[in-house]
Parts: C-alpha cells; structure tokens; sequence
C-alpha cells in the first residue's frame, strides 16, 4: 500500500488517506481500500461492483484447497466464461494456468483410455474380422501381421502401454499443442489489432480454457471437445485482452482453419494440376 498522500478519505473525512483508489480515483484510508490483483479498489468500487474482482477459484487454492478451487474453475470457465476470463490477472500466474489445464485434461485423457479399451473388449474380434481379407490381400510382412494382431487384443501389457502413451504422454503432448496453436493465435490475434496484454496473457487464457476438455470423461464429448474449446478461446481471448469480441474469434478459429484449408488445398491443387497436364 503506498504513502500517506497529504489528503483524507472521502468517507471518513478526519482520516488521513493511505492510498487512491485505481478504478477511480477517490482518496481512501486503510479501513476503505483493499488490494485485487495487484489493483488499490476503495470499498465503493467493490459494493457498487464498478470492478470486476479477480475471482479466479484457482488462484484461491490455498485457503479452498486444490479440489475445491479446481472444481470451481472447471465450472467457472464452462458455465460463464467471459466472466471468468475477463477477471483474469493477465500479467501473472501463467505456471498454474498450465497446472490447471493437466489437471484438467488428466481424467479426460484417463476415461479416453477407459473407453478406448472397452470399445477394443466389446468390438474388437469383429473389427478384426472386418479387416481381415483387406490384411489378406494386402501381403503384409509377418512381423507387421503380428503387431496388428495385437492392435485388437486387450492384455495387460497392451494395457500398460496403452495407458502410458495415451495418459502419461497425452498430457504433455496436449500442453505442447495448446502452447503451439497459442502462440499461432496470438499472431493472429496481433494481426487484427486485438494484442493488449502480451503473449503470456493468451498463452493463459488458452490454458484455463482448456478446463473444458474435462468434461471429455463423459463418452462422445470428445467429439466435440476441440470445437468446444475453441469457442470458450474466442471468448477467452477477447475477454483478458479486454478486445473486440470478433477479434477473438478470430484468432482463436484462425490458425485451426488456415490449417485445415492448406491441408485441403493439397489434394485439390494436385487434382488441379492433374487436369491441366492431363
Ligand atoms: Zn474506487
Ligand atoms: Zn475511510
């Protein structure tokens, strides 16, 4: 809190002022000011809700505890987002941000597994029996016949190993892709104009939106779970850079599309360029 500033408090005028307000300027006494996310507010800001407070759950854990606080997070940022996001401290707290999201992806990616294998247990003999005259005439070398095999039988060392790669390296892997595809959206966030509060505060965002990947541990919602995610991005996005609503959008389903594009255009230029030399 800072020095006393020669000036008395606006509501307790014998008092002398220890901070100014940083919403809106009025001067305040110990009693009438509190600090948020670094932000002096007086008591007035708060009771007439002028500021939108930090009520990240996450950054509470220490006195909710870990489950609690990230429970509600998970619920904060599926149920209302903008809010949530635009709460946010975007300068700081980017390392929980990231501890937040493999909390978040750890059972989604567990159940993903679960599901997986009973999927293999329950229809794994007929997709084998599906496939076989394909592998039959495919003259497959019998060390690659003996892999597949092993592709449709569950034991417990596919299990093993199933759980690491799909668990134990999923949810690195998906961190890594939520910091690549962050800093692709950031640059589209640039190019629009919508870059406020640096690349640390989308990288945050996008970590935090990753909290509704959890609800991958329902069957199916994977589906569409990267759509999901990119939906509370874009909102996410605008909201911690306090920018237009479409410039979220924007950078959020930008790099995903260009991609998608390109990927498409491949085919369709080779076809292009067949005909023309055809
Ligand atoms: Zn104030
Ligand atoms: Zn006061």
């Amino acid at each position: 809190m800072s020095e006393p500033t020669g000036a008395f408090c606006a509501i307790h005028p014998d008092v002398g002022a220890v901070a100014t307000c940083d919403h809106c300027g009025t001067f305040a006494c110990p009693e009438c000011v509190t600090v948020h996310a670094g932000r002096q507010i007086c008591t007035t800001c708060i009771a007439e809700g002028r500021v939108q407070l930090d009520t990240n759950p996450w950054a509470q854990r220490d006195s909710l505890g870990v489950p609690v606080a990230w429970w509600r997070t998970v619920m904060a940022v599926t149920t209302s987002p903008s809010t949530f996001f635009r709460s946010l401290d975007p300068e700081k707290g980017l390392g929980e941000a990231a501890a937040f999201a493999s909390l978040a992806l750890l059972p989604a990616l567990f159940m993903g597994f679960i599901f997986q294998t009973l999927a293999m247990l329950a229809f794994g003999d007929s997709l084998q029996t599906m496939i076989e005259p394909f592998i039959t005439q495919a003259n497959l070398p019998p060390e690659v016949l003996t892999e597949l095999e092993k592709v449709f039988v569950v034991s417990a060392g596919s299990l093993a190993s199933g759980f690491f790669s799909s668990v134990g390296l999923g949810v690195p892997i998906n961190l890594f892709i939520v910091v690549f595809f962050g800093v692709l959206q950031h640059v589209a966030l640039m190019m629009v104009g919508g870059d406020t509060k640096g690349f640390e505060a989308t990288l945050k965002a996008s970590f935090y939106s990753v909290g509704v990947r959890f609800w991958e541990i329902i069957p199916l919602v994977n589906l569409v779970g990267t759509l999901w995610l990119l939906v509370v991005q874009s909102l996410g996005y605008s909201a911690i850079h306090k920018t237009d609503g479409w410039k979220g959008w924007v950078a959020a389903w930008g790099p995903g599309l260009t991609c998608c594009c390109c990927a498409l255009s491949i085919p369709f230029s080779i076809g292009f360029l067949g005909a023309l030399a055809g």
